[in-house]
């Protein structure tokens, strides 16, 4: 299956009409999406300490510094943490063949 739009920009990639499908529609995207992956892990790994603290911490009944009570601001770490890790998959999809 040849994906239509890039991976990282979503714009129209042009598909040669042999060889392995490209997932890029430039080098630049490429280089981007390799970018985006190391920044997503980052944010991943930031994630999951703040996660892992609010599951074995003590609920206190004190608000977050937006108003979240903790059972909401674990509720929004493992939201981030699917999305984060979705894009992830996505991005490690296009970049695993180095087109
Ligand atoms: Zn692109």
């Amino acid at each position: 299956m040849k994906p239509e739009a890039c991976f990282k920009c979503g714009g129209q990639i042009q598909q040669l009409a042999t060889g392995r499908p490209r997932r890029f529609c430039s080098d630049a995207c490429r280089v981007a999406a390799n970018y985006e992956i190391r920044r997503l892990n980052v944010r991943l790994q930031s994630l999951e300490t703040d996660a892992s603290r609010l599951r074995y911490e003590p609920d206190h009944g004190v608000k977050d510094w937006v108003g979240r009570t903790h059972a909401q601001h674990l509720a929004a770490a493992e939201a981030e943490i699917a999305d984060a890790e979705a894009r992830l998959r996505q991005l490690l999809e296009g970049t695993n063949d180095d087109d």
